[in-house]
């Protein structure tokens, strides 16, 4: 179990973050059950030691989510750690020059994002004092924070039973219980499981144990379903590739 390829985005941004009431997949309860207490043991043998999940500082963990997006987590490593140590908060970020910025970010690609990120710190700065709001409204209405990223501030800064579904939640979520059809198409019902799954009081290390697992097991192209602790009840075990 070795790939650690982990690329978040926005799967889906809709225009509100709330739940679509009547979309669901039908998970038995057993199912359920065995799903939390089975991530949440592998995750306390196989979390990862990354550096974002060692700080509740909305500012940091917002960085790490918008460099998430498109790079791989190898790749983010060296430059977040540049980043906080150049623009350590909000405010630093937010008076920043722009095009600095963008030559900060720099070999990071996708340059749309330190943009966004400047345009959400001067915002923060200019209506929040600095600050991220915890409402999911609120924070969706910055440009460049979508359902995904809320989701994940809510979980991480504000330890909140916010669901994610970035794209390797979305793919281990789909295998496990429903197994066939396009998963893209299933997005409202994908993300109504995804907070229906949630252990009450525990978001943080849930939602981190998904991210971990599609990284490390559930992988897009070799999933090690022989070793994989879902098998036994996973709608797609054995995965072939199609
Ligand atoms: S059995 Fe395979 S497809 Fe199913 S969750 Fe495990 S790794 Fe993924």
């Amino acid at each position: 179990m070795g790939a650690t390829r982990q690329l978040r985005s926005d799967v889906n941004t809709p225009s509100s973050h709330r739940r679509r009431v009547g979309v669901a997949i039908p998970v038995p309860p057993a199912e359920k059950r065995k799903f939390r207490e089975r991530l949440l043991k592998w995750y306390a043998q196989h979390a990862r030691d990354l550096p974002w999940r060692k700080t509740s500082d909305p500012y940091k963990i917002l960085v790490s989510e918008i460099m998430l997006q498109q790079t791989q987590v190898d790749r983010v490593l060296p430059k977040y750690q540049e980043w906080l140590t150049k623009y350590p908060t909000m405010e630093e970020l937010a008076e920043a020059p722009l095009a600095e910025v963008k030559e900060t970010w720099y070999p990071l690609g996708y340059n749309v994002r330190p943009v966004r990120l400047h345009a959400i710190a001067r915002e923060s700065v200019a209506r929040y004092g600095g600050a991220l709001p915890k409402d999911p409204e609120r924070l969706q209405a910055f440009k460049g924070i979508g359902r995904y990223t809320a989701g994940a501030i809510r979980a991480f800064a504000f330890r909140e039973d916010a669901p994610i579904l970035d794209t390797n939640v979305m793919r281990v979520l789909h295998r496990v219980f429903v197994g066939r059809g396009d998963p893209k198409k299933q997005k409202s019902a994908l993300w109504n499981l995804s907070e229906a799954l949630i252990p009450r009081g525990k978001g943080y290390d849930f939602n981190q144990a998904l991210m971990d697992f599609g990284a490390m097991v559930c992988t897009a192209r070799d999933p090690y379903c022989l070793l994989c602790p879902m098998k036994d009840f996973c709608k797609t075990y054995p995965f072939t590739a199609r």
